[in-house]
């Protein structure tokens, strides 16, 4: 039986892909390539191309596969944007992966995998962030990501769909074989966008906020590596196969802060690039300070990450940016 990986031609999802692939499982991408590259999934792997928001073709490709698990990335990730255009969120998030369960429940599929969000927990009351501190979002992407995992524990009582939810830090890095990495259009993400600056494609990084109440005044995140979360997934997936998990949520980071300035002098020893900063005002929907405890992972999952320091996050990350400055090369024109 296959594994079906929604949004598998994005970012996260086509580093689970290949992790999936180097394990010999038989996999399956759906993806609308909205966000997703094409180029990002091996030409081995059948790409559905279909819109989750599209219920009747959802629902058509969940029955006809019947996968043994369903692996979900598909979403809108802006934390800005979800402040000016909610509606596209819970539709894109919710109402999409209320789409994607209701297929799953025709198909009989039972296993699912869901990229969640430290978002969820909004401004918490201390750190490390741990799986049981309340979750009060403070963005409408974090909530949309909320009223997921919530959902998840009805389709469990009525369908018996076991999931595992991950909340994810800050995504970034590259695979280390320089084949896969990020690619948005429009890029928000700061080490992307840092690393832009490094190769000449944009002048300066814009730091929004330089009041915040820590060391520095910049936001604090922290940054996992790709290839780690994507091992995440696959433990996930064992644990729900084993019966040794369900309606389960694990933080994924590294328990390690990095203020937004650490991380431009970080990349500015990497590239040997200047790379110009300029101060700007904070950017609506930003906590100060987002710090997670992994101990449960680790603990239950058995979850080690390799590549657990910024450094390595950014080395990959400039190699994927260096040999690849226009990403996966299908943006030409939109990118000017
Ligand atoms: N950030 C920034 N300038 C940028 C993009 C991001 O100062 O051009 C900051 C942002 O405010 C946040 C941190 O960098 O504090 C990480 O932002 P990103 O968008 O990469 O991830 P998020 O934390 O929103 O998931």
């Amino acid at each position: 039986m296959s594994i079906l990986v929604v949004g598998g031609a994005g970012y996260i999802g086509s580093h689970t892909v290949r992790a999936l692939l180097d394990r010999g499982e038989d996999v399956l991408v759906l993806d609308d390539l909205s966000e997703g590259h094409r180029a990002a999934v091996p030409a081995s792997v059948p790409l559905l191309e279909i819109d989750l928001l599209d219920r009747a073709a959802t629902l058509a490709a969940l029955s006809e596969h019947k996968p043994e698990a369903v692996f979900h990335f598909a979403a809108s990730c802006y934390v800005g944007e979800s402040v000016t255009d909610p509606g596209k969120y819970f539709r894109n998030n919710f109402v999409a992966t209320l789409n994607l369960l209701d297929g799953m429940v025709q198909g009989g599929s039972k296993r699912f995998i869901f990229s969640s969000t430290c978002a969820t927990y909004g401004e918490p009351p201390s750190l490390p962030i741990t799986e049981d501190m309340p979750k009060e979002p403070v963005n409408p992407y974090g909530r949309t990501k909320l009223f997921c995992e919530q959902a998840f524990a009805d389709y469990e009582v009525a369908h018996g769909i076991q999931s595992v939810s991950l909340r994810y830090f800050n995504a970034a890095g590259a695979h280390p074989s320089g084949e896969l990495g990020e690619d948005h259009e429009p890029e928000t993400h700061l080490i992307p966008l840092v690393l832009q600056v490094a190769l000449g494609q944009r002048e300066d990084i814009k730091i929004f906020g330089s009041d915040y109440d820590t060391p520095d005044g910049t936001c604090i995140r922290d940054y996992i590596h790709i290839v780690d979360l994507a091992e995440a997934h696959i433990l996930g997936l064992e644990g729900l196969r084993g019966g040794r998990i369900s309606r389960a949520a694990f933080n994924l980071g590294n328990e390690e802060g990095h203020s937004v300035r650490q991380v431009i002098d970080m990349a500015r020893k990497v590239t040997g690039h200047a790379i110009p900063a300029v101060e700007t005002e904070r950017r609506a929907g930003d906590p100060p300070r987002l710090v997670g405890s992994s101990a449960l992972a680790r603990e239950v999952l058995g979850w080690k990450p390799r590549y657990g320091d910024l450094l390595s996050i950014l080395e990959t990350a400039w190699k994927w940016h260096r040999e690849h400055p226009r990403g996966y090369g299908e943006n030409t024109a939109k990118n000017g």
